[in-house]
């Protein structure tokens, strides 16, 4: 694994947010709640405005109600009376708010989720697969995935904070007006140290953003010891010690960023703290002290009970001011994770969408085709054309690096060719929707995966509908891959790999193949593209995957990539790749007569299978 050059990251992850951008990010969230479920949002926030005054009511109102009733010798009934229904009305709140958390509220957090995850989802299913090449933008991509959730709700919570701290705050404050004006000017005090947040805020985003980035590498070496595709490379050879090795840099790199930011917000949280508690409260008690045993009531000083509640009261103000300016700050913090959520759901596929939808088949041509990855020096294709008839099988041939896997993905539109370009059935597929191009594809990747779902929806790779069972069985006997379903417990409904079932099944890459191949002959798409799909598969298992294929595929366009090329044999037009170019074409017959590149490919491999069943024989 490559490392990083230390300290590279805080300076990629630290950007500002101007204020206008800021209100908006968190607009935007709080947006995204309301178009969600607006229920939820008017419950929350409207359960904050009655917490803070009943919290208000109950916490400072009542004591100095009880207080100042007592010396100014109020009858004890309806001193009781106010406390009875004070505690009943807040005894009554609480138990609606507890059934509407346990009952209702888990369903709409639910519905806001599913809300944001479907916008994130179809976004990233637009994004063009050269923005994964992309480091910077890939950061910013999964950093989106993995907060846009998190982050949305927060928003709200923090304002619900905000609400009920601001209610609290202002009866608290209306209160010591009345009391004594001067009192006032203690309760503001919180407010100049509340500059020192924003220091701590913006380094604990830094600081998050580098530890987020340590995680994922973290994340990963941790990966390669659990996961069943590093298990035998991990145990041949060395292999882990290495990763121990970088296991021990990445913890080694979680402690130099928790010194690096945690000494400036330690040292910012304590003068914040010590400046709240030593001036607020300290100042306020003594000024109050002072004025009821110095000034007295009767000379316009404060009485016993209004000296309480002031005690009490300077206290509640200057930790809701406190949490007042964390709440601002958290807004800050929110919004700066929730820019890299509208940068993502804001860009724009440099693959357009077209507006027809696609023919049902016909001649796939392609033009003068010529594709550089981006920061390539050279083109990897170059000038390919051609034209894939209707119902016509090609096969395409060539050494590794030659080009076949990239035209594959610029046929299916994965990429977009700087040069040329691919028409089907006459009109240029840039015009057609890429859902309808797309889905005229049946296509099995070289590096195709399996999820851990049902075997029926590996293969159908959709959700299910009735009548699948038996489309699913007919196309895993076509794949060659019934035999070992038909052992498994529950058959095409057991689940794939054993990680989240005990009962689940592990197949071999080879059964894996033919599983995947099943996914072609379940959907009767017009075209089929097979990427080496016999790689993992003994002669005997391809030679029969390929009757099989080429019975079920009859009336479809088929292009297939293999590098054993006894299977070219099998189709209606060879296609030979060189150097990004297309070297030659024609059927197998004609390129043997030729004798060029194809013809010595062909013999060099019967030569080494023959050779290799001699030397087995013997
Ligand atoms: P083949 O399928 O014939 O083995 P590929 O199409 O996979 O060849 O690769 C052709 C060339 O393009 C190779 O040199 C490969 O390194 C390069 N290549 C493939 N994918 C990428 C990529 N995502 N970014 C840059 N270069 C790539």
């Amino acid at each position: 694994m490559r490392r990083r050059k230390k300290g590279s990251d805080s300076k990629k992850t630290k950007k500002k947010i101007g204020f206008r951008r800021l209100v908006s990010n968190n607009l935007f969230a709080l947006h995204t709640i309301w178009s969600a479920s607006p229920v939820y949002m008017t419950v929350y926030l409207g359960s904050s405005l009655v917490y803070g005054l009943l919290g208000f009511l109950g916490e400072t109102y009542v004591l100095r109600y009880v207080v100042n009733g007592l010396e100014r010798g109020k009858d004890l009934g309806s001193i009781v009376r106010f406390v009875v229904i004070l505690a009943c009305v807040t005894c009554a709140f609480r138990l609606a708010l507890s059934w509407f958390w346990m009952v209702i509220s888990p369903k709409h957090k639910k519905k806001i989720n599913m809300h944001i995850v479907r916008q994130l989802f179809k976004k990233s299913a637009e994004v063009e697969l050269s923005c994964y090449e992309n480091p910077a933008f890939y950061d910013q991509y999964v950093k989106a995935m993995e907060e846009a959730t998190n982050r949305t709700l927060s928003v709200m919570y923090t304002l619900d904070s905000l609400i009920a701290k601001a209610v609290s705050l202002s009866a608290n404050s209306f209160l010591l007006f009345l009391i004594d004006p001067w009192l006032i000017l203690f309760g503001l005090f919180p407010l100049v140290l509340g500059f020192l947040r924003r220091f701590e805020r913006v380094a604990s985003h830094s600081c998050e953003s580098e530890i987020k980035e340590i995680k994922r590498r973290e994340k990963y070496v941790k990966r390669t010891f659990y996961l069943n595709e590093y298990a035998k490379e991990m145990r041949v050879g060395g292999m882990w010690s290495n990763m121990l090795r970088d296991l021990r840099e990445t913890w080694t790199d979680f402690r130099r960023v928790s010194v690096k930011y945690g000494f400036r917000r330690a040292v910012c949280g304590y003068i914040r703290r010590v400046g709240l508690d030593v001036v607020t409260v300290l100042g306020a008690t003594l000024y109050a002290v002072w004025s009821t045993m110095c000034v007295g009531a009767s000379n316009g000083g404060m009485s016993v009970g209004d000296c309480i509640v002031v005690i009490g009261s300077i206290g509640v103000i200057s930790s809701c001011l406190n949490d007042l300016v964390q709440n601002l700050a958290e807004f800050g913090e929110h919004a700066m994770f929730l820019e890299d959520v509208r940068y993502f759901l804001a860009y724009e596929p440099a693959i357009k969408d077209g507006t027809k939808s696609a023919p049902e088949g016909g001649d796939l041509e392609v033009k003068d085709l010529s594709f550089r990855y981006e920061g390539c020096d050279r083109d990897t294709l170059q000038e390919i054309s051609f034209c894939w008839k209707r119902g016509e099988r090609i096969a395409l041939v060539g050494s590794n690096g030659s080009g076949k896997t990239t035209l594959i993905k610029l046929l299916l539109r994965l990429y977009d060719p700087q040069k040329g370009s691919v028409s089907l059935d006459g009109t240029d597929v840039k015009d057609l929707t890429l859902s309808s191009y797309r889905s005229r594809f049946g296509t099995v990747f070289q590096d195709f995966k399996m999820f851990s779902l049902s075997v029926k929806e590996n293969v159908l790779l959709r959700p299910t509908q009735p009548g699948d069972d038996e489309l699913v069985e007919a196309a895993l006997r076509e794949s060659g891959a019934w035999e070992r379903v038909a052992r498994m417990e529950h058959g095409i409904d057991t689940i794939l790999t054993r990680e989240f079932d005990e009962k689940g099944e592990n197949l071999s890459v080879g059964e894996q193949q033919k599983l995947s191949l099943a996914r072609i002959f379940a959907d009767r798409t017009p075209f089929v593209i097979l990427d080496e799909p016999s790689s993992a598969l003994d002669p005997i298992a391809e030679y029969t995957m390929f009757q099989n294929m080429m019975r079920a595929t009859e009336g479809r366009s088929v292009l297939f990539i293999s590098h054993r090329l006894s299977s070219a044999v099998l189709a209606d037009r060879v296609l030979l790749m060189d150097g990004g170019r297309i070297a030659e074409s024609g059927t197998h017959e004609e390129l043997m007569a030729r004798n060029g590149k194809y013809a010595e490919m062909f013999r060099r491999q019967a030569e080494n299978y023959l050779g290799s069943e001699v030397n087995g024989h013997e």
